[in-house]
């Protein structure tokens, strides 16, 4: 492993120096080697070995560990001091080809910003964190990534005792919106301005350029924010905590805690059992996009310009065209997953159609999508009309969308192409989460979750042999409610 570590020389204010606290009986559950050959890690590490550097025991060579400062806002309430109370960084890896990554260890002990927590992670929110980060990775979501879930060999006390593990999960960064309010909060300008510099130099090195890099650095991570959330309304993906500590700079999902991919199409869809007024809802999520990117603003003023007035007024101008640039956004992913490339107003007309029907018919989101593509593929509607009740709607429905595919004189496989790309079949449903947590918890079995990994790696190919994978939850399946589990 390559380290070349920057952020530790960034003034001690924005770290605490500190190791991981070792554990009894480190064991790998799963190690990613593809992810692990990119990042140039030695494949001829030995199993012990690999468990010893990844469990927190052994800190390797090059490693500087820290744990990082940050604040944030919480459900909308703003919390000064959050940090990293369960993670340590162990430092940046310089890949063979040039690229930058954090690695960081979950769950490895306490530090300075723990405050009433272990520091400790449970299996359970390991294996999800591992099954679903990899999966949106696979569909073509930016996400951090997992490398490696190690089993502790001890346990931790989450209402009852469970098992413990460590994660390792790869990021471009960890700076997140709570980073930048962590010191906008202590009004400590030259800070902010030295992590504002620090982002701008490591992430987007062409705004140094800019006329007004502050605005651009606003304006650049607004528009990755919307395409990151414009992706997540395409898969029914639901964070659950998108809180401004959960929000990375760099427009990666991250922090993978009560997360849930929808079954039946709802904008009203909640998992989180913390999120008792639907603040994260589904549906809400490009709005709390915008939420969090003011907070953001909010931090850059004193960078943007030294008269508050005029700061203002320039922010003000990018979080107000937020909102259509993510309409935007989100309805050309949606026109993309009915086959039409442009998402003019007639496309646009029929996606909303389309969703109205399905939000009647309590249909699954994933499977309508995919066997409206199936229908087009084969000329076979069985299985959709599986997902539908109202079937005269369903076809009035049909008939005008194949119109306006005809009057686009668009070619068949091309449409076809573009649906199986956008529309996964395979998504890490809570039923089949529950299932490997399960059997790993309780029996200490991790090949269901190993199954899974692999089905979900080519979530847009038809797997005839992994069908039931791709199936909602039956009745008695069902899964209501999903926790944070730290
Ligand atoms: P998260 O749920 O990952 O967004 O975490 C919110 C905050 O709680 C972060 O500051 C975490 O470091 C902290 N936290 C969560 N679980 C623990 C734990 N078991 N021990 C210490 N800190 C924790
Ligand atoms: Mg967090």
């Amino acid at each position: 492993m390559l380290f070349d570590n920057s952020y530790q020389n960034l003034p001690q204010e924005f770290f605490e120096r500190i190791n991981p606290v070792p554990v009894k009986d480190p064991k790998i559950i799963i190690f990613n080697t593809d992810l692990g050959k990119t990042l140039g890690i030695d494949p001829k590490m030995s199993e012990k070995e690999l468990a010893k550097i990844f469990s927190g025991n052994e800190v390797p060579e090059g490693s500087s560990p820290i744990a990082l400062a940050y604040a944030g806002h919480q459900f909308g309430q703003f919390v000064h001091q959050l940090g990293d109370g369960r993670a340590i960084l162990l430092g940046e890896l310089s890949t063979p080809d040039q690229e930058r990554y954090d690695i960081q260890l979950k769950g490895s002990g306490q530090t300075k910003f723990s405050r009433q927590g272990d520091g400790r992670a449970p299996i359970g929110p390991i294996i999800r964190e591992y099954v679903i980060s990899e999966s949106m990775n696979a569909m073509g979501i930016p996400s951090t990534r997992s490398l490696a879930a190690i089993s502790s060999g001890e346990q931790v006390f989450r209402e009852t005792l469970l098992p413990g593990g460590v994660l390792t999960r790869i990021a471009k960064s960890h700076i997140r919106v709570g980073t930048f309010e962590y010191f906008a909060a202590q009004k400590n300008t030259d800070h902010l301005k030295t992590l504002a510099d620090y982002t701008i130099n490591r992430h987007f090195p062409a705004l140094k350029e800019a006329n007004d890099p502050y605005i651009s650095l606003l304006q650049t991570v607004s528009d990755l924010q919307i395409e990151l959330i414009s992706k997540w309304m395409g898969i029914g993906f639901i964070h659950g905590v998108m809180n401004t500590d959960n929000t990375s700079i760099v427009g990666e999902t991250i922090d993978y805690g009560p997360c849930a991919f929808m079954d039946e199409y709802n904008p009203g869809t909640v998992f989180s059992s913390i999120d008792t007024h639907g603040r994260y809802a589904f549906g809400n999520q490009p709005l709390i996009a915008q939420w969090n990117m003011a907070c953001f603003a909010n931090t850059l003023l004193p960078l943007i310009d030294e008269n508050s007035e005029k700061a203002v007024t320039k922010a003000q101008e990018v979080i107000n065209d937020f909102p259509k640039k993510m309409n935007e956004a989100v309805m050309g992913v949606m026109c993309k997953k009915i086959g039409l490339d442009s998402s003019e107003k007639n496309s646009q007309e029929l996606v909303k159609n389309f969703l109205n029907i399905m939000l009647d018919n309590k249909s699954d989101y994933t499977l309508s999508f995919r066997y409206l593509g199936e229908s087009l593929k084969s000329k076979n509607e069985d299985l959709l009309k599986a997902q539908f009740q109202e079937h005269d709607r369903l076809s009035d429905w049909l008939l005008k969308w194949t119109k306006t595919l005809k009057s686009k004189n668009l070619n068949k496989k091309d449409v076809v192409n573009m649906m199986d790309k956008t529309n996964p079949f395979f998504i890490p449903r809570n039923h089949l989460l529950e299932k490997i947590i399960d059997a790993a918890t309780k029996h200490n079995d991790f090949s269901q979750m190993k199954t899974l990994l692999k089905v979900f790696s080519n979530p847009y190919k038809e797997q005839p042999e992994n069908e039931a994978y791709s199936k909602p939850p039956k009745p008695n399946e069902i899964v209501k409610q999903t926790f944070c589990g730290t």
